[in-house]
């Protein structure tokens, strides 16, 4: 997406093109350096005469000097200043990571080429939906008449609602897949999915009627477990999930 910030930095001062000195025009050649912005000096040693070079300390190494700062920024060059800079923002970002505008940073004093804006991405996280690299989690508690004789329901995902079947008897932790329904990939490697996971709902309390309707299905064969060599267990379920 594209996101307007606002953003406050050192511009170049209008009045004086950001040089500082008066009018852009009251700029003189270093007298000390004469414009190159070092001074040598020569030293005599054993092995012969040593020139050595440091920065000008009457024009710090710019080469020139003003005769008039200009009234604006006072001599600086620049301005700070306000303003809203748009951001594109790239899908697949992640917290943490840092995007980088050229050009869009500071004014450095008395001339020279502006420096970057670097953005931190702060992630907020959403409700219900939990990130994991470019999938996306979603925990989805479902009744245990649901289970039983199958349902289809609706889950929230990053564009918007979908219809999802739970098969009839679905097992407690089963994880359901929604390919390509996940982040888009920030290098362009495809999309990400939702992992539906689906926890079955034990009523907490029960009414007496309820109670007498489960007493009559506790000893049903149906409802008696009778795991198979089908049903995944925990480890496989992990194991699924990574591949
Ligand atoms: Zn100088
Ligand atoms: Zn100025």
């Amino acid at each position: 997406m594209e996101k307007k910030i606002k953003v406050k930095r050192y511009v170049a001062c209008q009045p004086c093109s950001g040089t500082g000195a008066k009018n852009g025009t009251e700029l003189k050649t270093c007298a000390t350096c004469q414009g190159s912005g070092q001074t040598k000096r020569v030293v005599n040693t054993m092995l012969g005469q040593m020139v050595s070079a440091s920065t000008c300390p009457t024009c710090n190494g710019e080469g020139k000097t003003i005769s008039a700062t200009c009234d604006v920024c006072k001599g600086e060059g620049r301005q700070l200043n306000e303003e809203v800079i748009p951001i594109n923002i790239p899908a697949g970002v992640a917290n943490d990571m840092q995007l980088s505008m050229s050009g869009k940073g500071n004014f450095p004093e008395r001339g020279g080429v502006p420096g970057d804006l670097l953005i931190q991405i702060e992630e907020e996280p959403h409700e219900f939906l939990k990130r994991d690299g470019n999938n996306i989690m979603f925990e989805q508690y479902i009744s245990f008449v649901d289970a039983a004789l199958g349902a289809s329901l609706e889950v929230p995902t990053i564009e918007g609602k979908v219809k999802i079947k739970v098969d009839p008897g679905t097992q407690p932790g089963k994880i359901l897949r929604l390919r390509g329904k996940g982040i888009k990939d920030l290098n362009g490697y495809g999309r990400g999915d939702q992992l539906i996971h689906l926890n079955v709902w034990t009523p907490k309390s029960v009414s007496n009627q309820e109670r007498e309707l489960l007493e009559k299905l506790r000893d049903s064969d149906n409802f008696t477990p009778h795991p198979g060599k089908n049903e995944k267990g925990f480890f496989e379920k992990v194991k699924e999930y990574f591949q």
